[in-house]
């Protein structure tokens, strides 16, 4: 059998966005994923379905598995003909044991590479807005295991050069931190150098403790700082205040609930995650094709009666797209008839297709379709939506004349959300808002979390929209906030509203 081949791999700091375009491809085709807890959870997703993933991290202290088995595990799954990666937090040979790893498959005759990471070292202070270097501050960077600070081992770290070195970076330094401070002032080093203890760097949920050499220790102890932290001793750490940025975005700090259908969560997320919000995905919902289907089978045999066809979802879009295709129809069909959409996104699946829709209404709800109908020759019209949905838009068109066929083309189902990371987030009480586009997204997510002991007055919504609110109050959810234009846009937009006006209050007190 061929050998494998090992590769050891930097997942980078944490936030998922640092890992390295050839790391996430290897990732991706990796056979087996040897990984420990920093950074790697994010990425495990992204494996093959079928790919064995090792846990070997360390936790509370205690290996899960020794060096030696870890060693002893690469060897064998490569010599199995495994494509491994070993994948580490930040990158993998700085305090990795990355160097003792390749050593053991030098010596076994596995064939191996090394694909750097984003260091937590650099990119801890980076994300807490302190250059580690800067002309005016320092020519030189150090970056220095804080282990072994207060130990038998302390005398190993040349203390008396590190206190002439301008920027210096400790790692695994929480617990020796007063050890650290003591022994750099001793060297030499000035009691009032600033200092920053930047913990869970990159996450989140990142927080950064600021202070001098004299009182760092005590203000840490008083925060409360835990691991991961990492140590930033310098002039540079000034810069701070003046350049922060990343706990500056308008939904830092925010805990923030997406109930969308997976395939559809993601755009949502990304950009809720890209203003500083740490997203819980609980996908309430599953969009399921309706198979057979008799009323788009008729629709297709008798398209030439309709002069009008509204679409008031992306959803309804791409199930009447696979619907028409599925029976040997396409979208010729749709031809001189005016295509009426009910918002900005359903056009869009339209124009991605290739058709550019004909109207869509100044707000975004059902109502405000019926003017697009008003003072027009009535013919027949179809509804192309889902199964479950409000009847005024056909009884209002049937009102004014028009020949009325809803064809529904999919239903919402439950998305049988896994629900543990929420349920943690609620009883934390970290839980600033669970975001509704759409009434269905409400019903099933509190059907989701009924006898979890969850009241759906503890649960802050924000709706995309008039209907989806009402449902939330019918409900007894605690809205906080409605988006004014009712996309996702602008959810987005009116959830920075609601949380940036707190945080500038918060800053003004
Ligand atoms: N190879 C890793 C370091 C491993 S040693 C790297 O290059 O980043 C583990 C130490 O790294 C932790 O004790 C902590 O000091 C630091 N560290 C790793 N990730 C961190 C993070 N996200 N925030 C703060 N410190 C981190």
């Amino acid at each position: 059998m061929k050998t494998g081949k090992v590769f050891l791999v930097g997942a980078g700091p944490g936030d998922p966005g640092l890992i390295t375009v050839r790391g996430l491809e290897l990732v991706r085709a990796a056979d087996v994923v040897v990984h420990d807890q920093l950074g790697a959870p994010a990425f495990l997703g992204m494996a093959r379905p079928d790919a064995e993933l090792v846990d070997v991290g360390k936790r509370s202290g205690d290996h899960t598995l020794s060096q030696d088995g870890i060693n002893r595990l690469l060897v064998e799954r490569a010599k199995a003909g495994n494509l491994v990666v070993r994948l580490k937090g930040g990158d993998p040979l700085v305090f990795g044991r990355g160097g003792e790893e390749m050593e053991e498959l030098k010596n076994a005759g596995i064939p191996y590479e090394v694909v750097p990471g984003v260091t937590s070292a650099i990119a801890g202070p980076a994300y807490a807005g302190i250059p580690i270097t800067h002309r005016a501050c320092t020519p030189a960077v150090a970056v220095v295991t804080g282990h072994e600070a207060d130990g038998k081992d302390a005398s190993n770290i040349p203390w008396t050069s590190l206190a002439g070195i301008g920027t210096v970076v400790f790692l695994m330094g929480v617990k020796t931190l007063g050890s650290i401070s003591r022994r750099l002032v001793e060297a030499g080093k000035s009691p009032d150098t600033p200092v920053a203890v930047i913990e869970r760097a990159t996450f989140p949920r990142q927080r950064t403790v600021t202070g001098i050499l004299l009182d760092i220790e005590s203000k840490a102890r008083a925060a409360d700082v835990k691991p991961p932290a990492l140590i930033v001793v310098g002039d540079v750490v000034a810069y701070r205040e003046r350049l922060a940025w990343f706990e500056r975005r308008p939904l830092f700090g925010k805990t923030i609930v997406v109930t969308r259908a997976r395939a559809q969560a993601s755009d949502l997320s990304a950009e809720l995650r890209a203003r500083g919000a740490e997203v819980i995905e609980t996908p309430a919902i599953r969009i399921e094709p309706l198979s057979p289907n008799p009323a788009l089978d008729g629709f297709i045999r008798d398209h030439a009666k309709y002069a009008d066809l509204v679409f008031t979802s992306v959803n309804g879009v791409e199930g009447f797209v696979e619907g028409l295709v599925a029976r040997g129809a396409d979208l010729r069909l749709t031809a001189g008839k005016r295509i009426v959409c009910i918002g900005p996104a359903t056009a869009d699946a339209f124009r991605r297709r290739g058709i550019v829709p004909d109207a869509i209404p100044e707000t975004y709800v059902a109502e405000s379709l019926v003017p697009l109908f008003e003072g027009r020759t009535p013919g027949n019209v179809a509804i192309l939506r889902a199964e479950q949905a409000r009847e005024v838009l056909p009884d209002a068109l049937r009102n004014l004349g028009y020949g009325v066929d809803v064809i529904p083309l999919y239903r919402t189902i439950s998305g049988n959300p896994d629900t543990a990371a929420l349920l943690d987030a609620f009883r934390a009480g970290r839980v600033d808002a669970v975001t509704f586009s759409s009434s269905s997204t409400v019903e099933r997510f509190l059907e989701a979390l009924s006898g979890s002991g969850i009241e759906p007055a503890s649960i802050p919504g924000v709706a995309i929209g008039p209907v989806t609110a009402d449902t939330c109050r019918e409900h007894g959810v605690r809205l906080i906030g409605m988006a004014a234009e009712h996309t996702i846009p602008g959810l987005v937009a009116k959830l920075d509203e609601l949380f940036s006006a707190i945080q500038e209050k918060g800053r003004g007190a």
